[in-house]
């Protein structure tokens, strides 16, 4: 099915029109919660024009938590995918006084609710009445879109929660905004341009760059069906860009890296299409030898970095101007600089109001005027961007020491039987989980110590090596002996 910008925005009008004629206030919360579909960018740019607030829910979310991102949102409208999703939060329904109806995408034989639940409407009943309340007359419906100021709050966005609580990540119309278009003015696309999106909405990275950006270029997009089905849905859509996380792209080095330079170029064409002319890539760590690798075989891998809290692109590498193992420059308007500490602060229009319901730890995040990202970096002389890790995440060794894992974790890495490390500080001896192809095991590698603690059978610690030239081999030499001691059965399983 084939939509046009233009219908896009008129089917959300449609939405935006039935909302208001609900009673939806000014600044009100509608949640999604749904997979990837066209509807889904039709419902968040209806609520916008009707003057609401979005809060995306990922699908993979835990009942409990959606329950709970539903309920201090205070969401009044619920717009949710069909059956599946229904049955998880039915037994729930009695929590949500608030809310007021629930939209369903899916076509479905509606379920019955007791007369005090919200009601229940399909998505195509919803955008018929909306359509009538845009062009009857008279009492025409008037939309809001034209009243919105740029810091009026656009959405909410609920982090992962990884390091702590989910913080309910506020973005107004002018984050967004200039996020889409400062990206765009370091990327420069054109109309001409086929992006396959396929990246969860409920994360901001997807609506901004796949539909609002690319609204603004006015280039094409195509929705691949499912994350299942992305590499038949390459090759059917033929993009000439697209975005992976470092994980797609590191399955797809394993299969190119014992190849030819030219092999590797046919291949990338076979799992690409003929038109793909670059690939973009963010959000964790990738390691710089697939970065080369892809780009040696003509296909410019570009790594950006950003945050839920910047709408979310900081800095990006663009095809003009890329230099691997680097996050990329930040983009116009963006003002990076680096704590003593190390922490990389940011300053611009798309930096977050603040957390919902939170000035506690809002004021925490914007201190003195910039974003603390929470992440160690370094800015080199040509203004590129390098991540080192998390600043939360820091190991103090025995020797008082303060090790950023993440370099710890390429180190390893960079060992071709490795795939995966996670590396971590235990309350006292240093454990790192490490994932080689064939299995997974937990593994204790000697070393590392918290203060005062000594190292196991060894009199000299991995912190000792920490500048040594040969640390990446005394770490390998660590792993391989662990590895060996696993029996073959703890192995397989
Ligand atoms: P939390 O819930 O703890 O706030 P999150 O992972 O849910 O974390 P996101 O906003 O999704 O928050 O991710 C942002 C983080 O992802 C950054 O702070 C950074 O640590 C990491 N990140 C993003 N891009 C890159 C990159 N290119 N290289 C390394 N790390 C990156």
């Amino acid at each position: 099915m084939d939509y046009t910008w233009h219908e896009y925005r008129q089917q959300s009008d449609y939405f935006a029109a039935a909302l208001v004629e609900e009673g939806l206030q000014w600044g009100d919360r509608v949640a999604i919660l749904s997979e990837n579909r066209f509807e889904w960018l039709i419902a968040d740019q209806g609520v916008f024009s009707a003057g609401g607030v979005t809060v995306p829910l990922h699908t993979s979310l835990a009942v409990e938590q959606v329950v709970w991102q539903l309920d201090h949102s205070d969401s009044r409208w619920l717009v949710l995918s069909g059956e599946e999703q229904w049955q998880r939060l039915a037994p729930y329904l009695a929590e949500f006084s608030q809310l007021e109806g629930i939209i369903f995408l899916e076509p479905l034989k509606l379920p019955q609710v007791g007369l005090d639940g919200p009601v229940l409407l399909s998505w195509n009943t919803f955008l018929a009445s909306g359509r009538h309340a845009l062009f009857r007359s008279p009492k025409r419906v008037e939309l809001r879109e034209e009243n919105i100021q740029s810091e009026d709050l656009a959405t909410i966005i609920y982090t992962s929660g990884t390091t702590g609580e989910p913080k309910g990540v506020m973005l107004s119309h002018g984050n967004l905004v200039s996020n889409a278009v400062n990206r765009q003015k370091m990327a420069k696309y054109t109309s001409h341009d086929i992006k396959l999106s396929w990246l969860p909405y409920s994360h901001v990275y997807a609506r901004t760059v796949d539909c609002f950006m690319s609204a603004y270029v006015g280039m094409t997009v195509v929705l691949a069906r499912s994350p299942q089905t992305l590499r038949e849905d390459l090759l059917l859509s033929e993009p000439t860009w697209m975005t992976g996380v470092p994980r797609f792209y590191e399955k797809i080095w394993r299969t190119l890296k014992p190849l030819s330079n030219e092999k590797r170029k046919a291949k990338l064409r076979e799992i690409f299409g003929r038109r793909i002319r670059c690939v973009s890539c963010g959000g964790a760590p990738i390691a710089t030898e697939i970065v080369e690798g892809f780009r040696q075989a003509g296909l410019p891998l570009l790594v950006g970095y950003g945050l839920t809290e910047t709408s979310p692109v900081l800095t990006l590498n663009s095809e003009s101007n890329d230099k691997p193992g680097t996050v990329g420059k930040a983009i116009p308007e963006v003002e990076l600089k680096i704590a003593s500490s190390g922490e990389v602060l940011v300053r611009g229009p798309q930096v977050m109001q603040g957390y919902w319901k939170d000035p506690g730890v809002t004021e925490e995040a914007l201190l003195d005027g910039w974003l603390h990202t929470g992440d160690l970096g370094s800015l080199d002389s040509e203004g590129y961007l390098n991540i080192h890790g998390r600043c939360k995440d820091l190991i103090v060794t025995s020797q008082g020491k303060k090790i950023a894992p993440l370099h710890i974790e390429q180190l390893i890495t960079a060992d071709p039987a490795i795939e995966q490390a996670v590396v971590y500080g235990e309350g006292c001896p240093f454990l790192s989980a490490i994932i080689v192809p064939d299995f997974a095991y937990l593994l204790s590698v000697k070393g590392w110590e918290a203060p005062g603690s000594t190292v196991r059978g060894q009199g000299n610690g991995l912190e000792d090596n920490w500048n040594a030239p040969d640390v990446r081999a005394y770490l390998l030499d660590c792993v391989q002996k662990q590895l060996a001691s696993v029996s073959r059965e703890e192995q397989v399983r």
